[in-house]
C-alpha cells in the first residue's frame, strides 16, 4: 500500500460528523415513525414525568465528561428519543392548561426539520426564505387586521419581539442622536407606560435600554383589570411637569395572567395626544382578532405603531417564534441598521433582516408559520381559536355550577377559579381568606404533581386563584371536565389534611 499525501487525503475528506445518505435515510425514517407513535400516545402519557432519569439512564449523566471519541449516531438518537419521550414535560399535552404555550402543529414540526435541512440563513431580505418571511409577516398582519404594508420580522419569542419594538420606539422618540450620543445626551428621563399587568419583558427592556426600571410607569387598572386611561393621563402629565419625556404607551391585548384586553382605542388616542409611540403587546391575544365577534377593544390593534404576536402561542407553531410588526418599516431600520464592511454584497434595495432587529445569522422561523397558515387558512385558525375560547368558557361554567368552586375570571381562553370547602362558603373573614390562599396554592401543587393535568395560578386582588389557559387544538371538553374534577378532588384531599383547628368547626 502506498502512502497518500496530505493533499490526496483532502480530496476525500472523511469528516466524522458526515453521514452516509443511506444511513441518514434509515435514521430519519425510524425517527419519524417514533415521533408519529409518540404523538398518537401523547394523551395517555404523564404530562410531567413521575421521576427523573437515574444516572446513566438513556445516556443521561450530567456529571460525565466531554467524550473524547464519538458514539454511533443510531444509538445516540435511540437513547435521546427514549429520554425525551419518557422524561420530557409536554406543554402540548391536551391537559396542559398552564402557561400560554401553544400545541406544536404537526406541519410546523415537519417544517422545522425541513428548515434545518436546507439551513437557510435569513439575514437578507431577498431570496426565497427572505421573501417567505416577508409574506408570513404580511399574512399575520392581514389575519389580525393590521395594515399589510407594515414591516416586521420573526424573533425567538414575545420577549425579544417586544424588546425589539421598544428599542425602535426609543430611537424614534429621541429628538437627539441617541444611537451615537447615548441616553444621557438627551438630558431628560424617558418614561414608559402600561398597565400593572404588563408582562415582565418590559423590565428587561427598560434595563437593557438604560432607561432603568424605575422609568416604567405601572398604571392602575379598573375592576376588569384593564388600564385606567384617566390614571394614565394624569401620570403622564405629572412626569412632563417634572421635566421627563413620556415616549411609549403600551397596551396589552390579553394579559398573561387573566387575558384582559386594555382599551386600545383610548390608549391610541392618549399616545397620539402626547406624541408618544403606541405599542401593543398582543403576544397571546392578538390572534383572537380574527374572530368575527372579536372583542371590540382588539380592533384597536390596527392603531398601534408596533405590535407583537407570538406564533408559538395561538398560531400553534413549535417553539420558538415571536414576531414584531411595525407600521412604518423604516422605524426598525432606523433603530437597528449598521452596515458592516464584510456585508458588501448585501442588497440595499430593501431593509434586510439583520438591519431590522438584533440578530444577524437568523434561522428560518417563518417557514413553520407560513406552511401552517396555508394548511388551514384563515377559516381553520378562526375555528381552532374559537373552540379554545369555547372550552375555556365551558370550564368557567363548570366552575360556576360547582358548589365547591368559585369562578373568578374568564377572558379569551383563560379561566380562573378557586376551591372553597363547602363548610367555608360564605365565611368571609381574614383567617378564612388566608387559609383559602394557602389551600389553593397546595391544590395547584397537588394537581401538577398528579401528572394528569398542569395548571398555574393568578393573584387576583390578593386572592390566590387557580388559572387555566387553553391554546391547544388537541384539548377537548372531556379534558376540561377532567381538570375541574381533579381540582375538586385535590381540593377535598388537601382541605382534609390542611385545615387549621380553629376553622374546623365552621358551619
Ligand atoms: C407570553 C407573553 C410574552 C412573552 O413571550 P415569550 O414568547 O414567552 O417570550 C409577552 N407578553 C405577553 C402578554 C405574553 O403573554
Amino acid at each position: 500500500m502506498t502512502k497518500m499525501t496530505h493533499a490526496e487525503q483532502f480530496h476525500h475528506r472523511a469528516a466524522p460528523i458526515e453521514m452516509e445518505p443511506e444511513h441518514f435515510r434509515a435514521l430519519g425514517h425510524q425517527l419519524t415513525d417514533q415521533i408519529a407513535a409518540f404523538l398518537t400516545t401523547l394523551p395517555e402519557r404523564a404530562i410531567v414525568p413521575a421521576r427523573q432519569p437515574a444516572v446513566g439512564e438513556e445516556g443521561f449523566d450530567l456529571a460525565s465528561e466531554l467524550p473524547t471519541e464519538g458514539t454511533d449516531a443510531a444509538d445516540l438518537l435511540e437513547r435521546a428519543t427514549r429520554l425525551l419521550f419518557d422524561f420530557g414535560v409536554f406543554q402540548h399535552h391536551p391537559r396542559w392548561a398552564s402557561w400560554i404555550t401553544g400545541a406544536a402543529s404537526p406541519i410546523g414540526t415537519l417544517a422545522e426539520y425541513l428548515a434545518a435541512a436546507v439551513n437557510q440563513g435569513v439575514a437578507a431580505a431577498d431570496g426565497v426564505a427572505g421573501n417567505i418571511e416577508a409574506q408570513t409577516i404580511r399574512w399575520i398582519a392581514e389575519l389580525i387586521g393590521y395594515p399589510t404594508d407594515c414591516g416586521g420580522l420573526f424573533l425567538s419569542g414575545g420577549n425579544l419581539a417586544n424588546i425589539t419594538a421598544f428599542h425602535a420606539a426609543r430611537t424614534a422618540q429621541a429628538d437627539w442622536d441617541i444611537r451615537a450620543d447615548g441616553l444621557m445626551a438627551g438630558n431628560r428621563q424617558l418614561y414608559a407606560y402600561g398597565s400593572r399587568f404588563m408582562h415582565s419583558w418590559i423590565e428587561k427592556a427598560a434595563d437593557m435600554s438604560g432607561i432603568g426600571t424605575k422609568a416604567i410607569r405601572w398604571i392602575d387598572t379598573d375592576a376588569q383589570f384593564r388600564i385606567d386611561p384617566d390614571a394614565l393621563r394624569t401620570r403622564m402629565q405629572e412626569d412632563i411637569v417634572q421635566g421627563g419625556q413620556p415616549f411609549i404607551v403600551i397596551g396589552t391585548a390579553g394579559t398573561t395572567e387573566i387575558g384582559a384586553i386594555d382599551p386600545l382605542h383610548e390608549l391610541a388616542a392618549i399616545a397620539r395626544e402626547f406624541g408618544c409611540w403606541f405599542h401593543v403587546d398582543a403576544a397571546y391575544g392578538g390572534v383572537a382578532a380574527i374572530l368575527p365577534d372579536a372583542p371590540d377593544d382588539l380592533k384597536g390593534l390596527s392603531l398601534a405603531d408596533s405590535i407583537v404576536v407570538d406564533p408559538h402561542k395561538w398560531l400553534y407553531a413549535p417553539k420558538g417564534a415571536g414576531c414584531v410588526l411595525v407600521r412604518e418599516p423604516r422605524r426598525l431600520f432606523d433603530a437597528f441598521a449598521f452596515r458592516p464592511p464584510y456585508f458588501h454584497g448585501m442588497s440595499t434595495e430593501q431593509f434586510n433582516y439583520f438591519e431590522m432587529g438584533p440578530e444577524t445569522t437568523r434561522g428560518f422561523r417563518a417557514l413553520k408559520v407560513w406552511l401552517a397558515l396555508q394548511q388551514v387558512g384563515r377559516d381553520g385558525y378562526a375555528q381552532m381559536v374559537a373552540e379554545d375560547m369555547r372550552l375555556s368558557r365551558a370550564l368557567h361554567d363548570l366552575a360556576v355550577a360547582h358548589p365547591e368552586l368559585q369562578a373568578m375570571t374568564q377572558n379569551l381562553s383563560i379561566a380562573t377559579f378557586r376551591y372553597i370547602p363547602l363548610t367555608l362558603v360564605g365565611h368571609a373573614n381574614e383567617s378564612v381568606g388566608e387559609y383559602l390562599n394557602v389551600l389553593n396554592a397546595a391544590i395547584m401543587k397537588a394537581v401538577n404533581a398528579s401528572g394528569e393535568a398542569v395548571i398555574s395560578n393568578a393573584i387576583i386582588d390578593g386572592v390566590f386563584a387557580l388559572r387555566t389557559c387553553i391554546v391547544n387544538f388537541r384539548t377537548s371538553l372531556s379534558d376540561v371536565e377532567a381538570i375541574i374534577d381533579l381540582a375538586v378532588r385535590c381540593g377535598r384531599e388537601q382541605d382534609s389534611t390542611m385545615r387549621p383547628q380553629e376553622l374546623r368547626d365552621a358551619r
